[in-house]
Parts: structure tokens; C-alpha cells; sequence
């Protein structure tokens, strides 16, 4: 039988937990390909501390050409006390950096929700995460004070904010367009009272807003914006933020989910590319000892199968199979109640692939 589909899926699994979390996730990609007629090719690629322990670089030549060639990256996740030396020169989330570079990755987008069966999970009131849950965060990946100009003078350092228009454009339209697909409003934040970038970045934002007159922009400043997702997360739908604002917002609405076990993230570029993989580190407290969620590399996979090749259908009954093993009880220990039984790594994927 000739295949529907047939695409080559680069994958990283990194350090810590990475190898086990990544193991389940191709598991499921496996069981998708069978039940769906796709056929995925899988490239293993080196990056991380285990490829600088190799090769004295996080993210070697040969692997970025590797992720180049591929039509989507999955990854685990980079990094471990080995290599947590903030001094040294070489670092693993380095390759992290040069990886989002070299794909021209400017967009992360970083859904989170409240899995109904995991509501008692949240460490927020149950009266506030009845009213709902269900945010992306859209970052600006690959600009602002994380790429600007940085030094020391004697005994001073500096960071630079740093936006151009045609930066806060384009991360702004992949923002509407996924607003568009839902319930059509964007809190667009930024600290346009103090900074001259975040000025920029509102003028320019209400300027793409006109190609979208069905959506709704509101304009938070970021304090704000920090209080109100505790305060009532249930008022965001679609949030659109600069490089630093969402590193910070993202976690926190990833908290208020209860695990950044259960968190997946999609980075992407211009076109179909991008790389997927789990909000989460390589969390080595617990790596090797097979209790890892997998879920938010599950539903990475999910993310990339929908983002990057289109197939809604597959995103939709990994989704499916997860939220079905939840409702039957099942949790691995970070979204576990205090006397709940839990279960490891490999039995939780094992039951999602047979969901599928
Ligand atoms: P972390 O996310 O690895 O762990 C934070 C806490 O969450 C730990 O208690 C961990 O056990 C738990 N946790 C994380 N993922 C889990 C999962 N899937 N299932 C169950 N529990 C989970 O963050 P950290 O401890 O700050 O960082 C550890 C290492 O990971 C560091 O070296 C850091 O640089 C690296 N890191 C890598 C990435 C990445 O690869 N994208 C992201 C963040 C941190």
C-alpha cells in the first residue's frame, strides 16, 4: 500500500530524562504511522552536554545540518549538573540557542491547559480554574535583550532591548493567525509605559491588527499581565509577547496547569519547519529512574504532527488518547494526588499508544 504521507523527523534526545521521555514519544509517532499509513523517517541527532562531552560542542556542524534537512525536529531535553558551570564557555543549552538560529525559529508557541481530570492538580483555587484554562503563549523567540547588545564596563553591565518592525510583525501575524482558529481576541503585552521597544512593538502590533478586523487586540503591560493569570487566567485566550516577557509569563501559565510534565512547545519559522519538544529540562533529580512524565513530549509530537505536517486528524487522537488515560486515573507521579498510586515512564506511554 503506498503511503499517505512520508516526511523525515530529525530527533534529539539529549541528556537526563530526555532519552526516556523521547523513547514513549517515538513509540506513539510509531503507532500513528501504523494506524495512519505514514511513513516517518527518524535521523538521531547529537546535541547537548552529551555531544560536548563527544565533540566539545553542544550543537556540532553536522547535527545542525542533520536538523536542516529534516522537515521537523523533535527534541527531549539538554542539560545536567555535569555541564552546569554558568562560567563555562561551552554550555549545553548553547545548542539550543544555535539550533532555534540556524532553523530561523522566531516564533515559540507554548499551549497551556487544564486537563479536566487533573483540575485538583493546580496550585490555583478551584473556583478560579473552574472558569476555564486554556491559553498559547506566542514569544518572540530570537530578538530583544536576549540577542541585543550585552558587556561589562568596569564595574557595570549592560542588556540591550532590541526590536525592529518587521520582527515584532511577523511574530505578531503567526499570534492572529492562531487567534483566528480560536475564540478571535490577543492580549498583546508589553511595557510600553517605561520602554521605548515595547512602544514600538504596540504601534506595530495595532498596525497588523487591521489585517484581522475579526480579532479583538487588548494591550496589558506585563506587571499586569503577571497578576491577572493568577488572579483569572480563564480572561486570556492567545498571548503575544516579546523574547523575555514570555520566557517569564509562559511558566508561569505553565504552573498554573499543575506540571510542566504535561507542557508541550512548538518553535517555528517562516515556513512548515520547526522543532518541537517539552517545556520542561532534563530534570536530572529523577533522570534514569524511569518516573519522567512523558506526556509533554507526547504531545509534542502531537503539536509537530499538526504545525508542521498538517495532520489534524493524528494530533487530534494523540490528544484523545492522552486525555482518555487521565480520565481513567492514570498518573505518573509529578501530576499524582498525595495518596494516589502512581506509574513510570514506559507504562504511561504504553497506554497512550494503545489509546490510538
Ligand atoms: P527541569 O525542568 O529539568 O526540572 C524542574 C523540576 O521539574 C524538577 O523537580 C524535575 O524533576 C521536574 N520535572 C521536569 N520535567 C519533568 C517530567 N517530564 N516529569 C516529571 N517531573 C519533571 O528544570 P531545572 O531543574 O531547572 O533544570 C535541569 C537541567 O535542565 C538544567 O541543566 C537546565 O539547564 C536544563 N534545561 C533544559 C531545557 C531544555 O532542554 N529545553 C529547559 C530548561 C532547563
Amino acid at each position: 500500500m503506498t503511503k499517505i504521507m512520508s516526511k523525515n523527523i530529525a530527533v534529539i534526545k539529549g541528556d537526563g530524562i530526555g532519552v526516556e521521555i523521547i523513547s514513549e514519544a517515538i513509540n506513539v509517532l510509531k503507532k500513528v504511522e501504523q494506524k495512519y499509513n505514514h511513513n516517518f523517517n527518524l535521523t538521531y541527532v547529537e546535541m547537548g552536554g552529551c555531544a560536548i562531552d563527544k565533540y566539545g560542542v553542544a550543537l556540532p556542524d553536522f547535527s545542525l545540518e542533520q536538523c536542516k534537512n529534516a522537515d521537523a525536529v523533535l527534541l527531549g531535553s539538554v542539560g545536567g549538573p555535569k555541564w552546569d558551570d554558568p562560567t563555562a564557555k561551552v554550555r549545553p543549552e548553547q545548542g539550543l540557542l544555535q539550533l532555534r538560529a540556524g532553523l530561523e525559529c522566531f516564533a515559540n508557541i507554548r499551549p497551556a491547559k487544564v486537563y479536566a481530570p487533573l483540575a485538583a492538580a493546580s496550585p490555583l483555587k478551584e473556583s478560579i480554574i473552574q472558569k476555564g484554562f486554556d491559553v498559547i503563549v506566542v514569544r518572540e523567540l530570537t530578538g530583544g535583550i536576549y540577542f541585543g547588545k550585552s558587556g561589562r564596563e568596569g564595574d557595570s553591565a549592560f542588556d540591550t532591548e532590541h526590536y525592529s518592525i518587521a520582527e515584532i510583525e511577523r511574530i505578531a501575524k503567526v499570534a492572529f493567525e492562531i487567534a483566528a482558529n480560536r475564540k478571535k481576541v490577543i492580549h498583546s503585552i508589553d511595557k510600553a509605559n517605561v520602554l521605548e521597544s515595547s512602544r514600538l512593538w504596540r504601534e506595530t502590533v495595532q498596525k497588523i491588527a487591521k489585517q484581522y478586523p475579526q480579532i479583538q487586540v487588548i494591550n496589558m503591560l506585563v506587571d499586569n499581565a503577571a497578576m491577572q493569570l493568577v488572579r483569572d487566567p480563564s480572561q486570556f485566550d492567545v498571548i503575544v509577547t516579546n523574547n523575555i516577557f514570555g520566557d517569564i509569563l509562559s511558566d508561569e501559565a505553565s504552573q498554573i496547569s499543575g506540571s510542566i510534565g504535561m507542557l508541550a512547545s512548538a518553535s517555528k519559522g517562516e515556513g512548515s519547519k520547526g522543532i518541537y519538544e517539552p517545556i520542561h529540562g532534563s530534570a536530572p533529580d529523577i533522570a534514569g529512574k524511569g518516573i519522567a512524565n512523558p506526556i509533554a513530549t507526547i504531545l509534542s509530537v502531537a503539536m509537530m504532527l499538526e504545525l508542521s505536517f498538517g495532520l489534524i486528524q493524528e494530533a487530534d487522537a494523540i490528544d484523545k488518547a492522552v486525555n482518555s488515560v487521565l480520565e481513567e486515573g492514570y498518573r505518573t507521579a509529578d501530576i499524582a494526588a498525595k495518596n494516589e498510586n502512581s506509574i513510570g515512564t514506559r507504562e504511561m506511554g504504553q497506554l497512550i499508544c494503545d489509546k490510538i
